[in-house]
């Protein structure tokens, strides 16, 4: 099922502040100390006699005089995962609700620009060249309202190294703020290839930081038409070396498509000989979205039909003795001989499984698929028999 993040389904029973945008974190104690309520929302199950003072402002699931309370909006059943330390943004004037951070997911990930200086024909978050700066802005300010044992943090875009000096800062501010954290930015690893912007991403001393850079194939004119930039594939190898040289740790990413998907054994070759070095190597099916949903004709290859390919890529990659993982695919369509690369990479909110997946005995360890995916599917989707389950799962 697919989390609903973002609604229209702020009920307002009082005025607003103001009709500006607000963040903040969810409460759902009437008890929470005073120093704290200026940023906090209080969510409400159950109906009070009256409200109490200092939140920034409330949720109810049941109507309640809001007295002189500002802020106060009823969301029904919306919502109904919310929970202490989620965090959010409240945009009064559109009555509207968006989840930007959940306290007890794994798969919390920041939207930090939606510019990009690729135009990736699958790009699942097709860019917008449009001046959004105020996304690094909240970001900055949400930071010390998240969890501080906050497992794993994705920054995304776009490209995230649009920002400028502003990335080494905000990478600085995590470290600082949630050491505990680890932090994955994703980036087309561009930038980089300014030496100095490298050093002063390295010098932010994030001691759990990774780059996850995508690279398609061997050859400049296979990843330069893929990101449809010309000259891309030579700036990100040189911001690829310059992270390295810098002691930023990368990950190299493939997306698999009709387009790509030949080029796995050079592409594997390739980083075999010359990236050896590099941190992981991930091998990523599609996600429908965006321009891959756009381009879908042209893109979808059924993946049982690149298993030879990928077979042969992994075990060139793990013969130079690279850490591998195969992320976005359903362990029935996988070659059992690469079972053991399959991670379950598909964020929470966005993943869904298939009525297929009811009775397969190996359903906990299979990924299931993006929630975007339902109209296209592989023929080798089938319930995994117990009598199979071992064999497949100790591949
Ligand atoms: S049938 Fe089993 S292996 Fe196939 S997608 Fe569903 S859970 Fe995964």
């Amino acid at each position: 099922m697919l989390l609903q993040l973002h609604g229209r389904d702020l009920r307002p029973l009082t005025r607003a502040r103001s009709g500006v945008p607000f963040i903040a974190q969810i409460c759902t104690s009437v008890e929470s100390a005073e120093s704290r309520r200026g940023k906090q929302l209080l969510l409400l199950e159950r109906a009070v006699d009256r409200l109490p003072s200092g939140f920034r402002g409330y949720l109810l699931r049941h109507a309640v005089d809001p007295g002189e309370h500002s802020d106060v909006y009823l969301i029904d059943q919306a919502f109904p995962y919310l929970d202490d330390g989620d965090i959010v943004r409240v945009e009064p004037e559109r009555c509207a609700l968006a989840v930007l951070y959940r306290a007890r997911s794994a798969y919390n990930s920041m939207l930090v620009t939606e510019r990009c200086d690729n135009y990736c024909i699958m790009c699942s978050q097709p860019p917008k060249q449009r001046a959004d700066g105020w996304l690094v802005d909240e970001l900055f300010e949400m930071i010390p309202l998240m969890a501080p044992d906050t497992p794993e943090l994705g920054i995304t875009g776009g490209e995230p190294a649009l920002l400028g000096g502003q990335l080494p800062a905000l990478v600085r501010c995590l470290a600082t703020t949630l050491p505990q954290t680890a932090v994955h930015v994703l980036s087309n690893g561009r930038a980089f290839a300014d030496e100095a912007f490298a050093r002063a991403l390295a010098a932010a001393q994030h001691p759990d930081l990774m780059l996850g850079i995508p690279l398609y194939g061997a050859l400049p004119e296979h990843h330069d038409y893929i990101v449809q930039r010309r000259g891309a594939f030579d700036e990100t190898i040189r911001g690829i070396l310059n992270l390295k040289r810098h002691g930023v740790r990368v990950e190299l990413r493939f997306v698999i498509h009709a387009e790509t998907h030949a080029w796995l054994p050079p592409f594997a070759r390739f980083v075999a000989r010359n990236l050896v070095f590099v941190d992981h190597v991930a091998l990523m099916g599609l996600e429908l979205m965006g321009f891959a949903r756009s381009n879908l004709d042209a893109l979808w290859i059924d993946p049982i039909d690149y298993q030879h390919e990928l077979v042969e890529a992994a075990s060139i990659l793990e013969r130079a003795r690279m850490f591998v993982s195969i992320y976005n695919h359903q362990l029935c369509v996988l070659d059992p001989r690469v079972h053991h690369l399959a991670r379950r990479a598909i964020s929470d909110w966005k993943n869904r499984y298939f009525e297929e997946c009811d009775n397969c005995s190996v359903r906990t360890a299979c990924g299931g698929f993006f929630a975007s995916n339902s109209h296209r599917r592989s023929r080798g989707i089938a319930a995994v028999p117990d009598t199979q389950a071992s064999k497949l799962q100790g591949a």
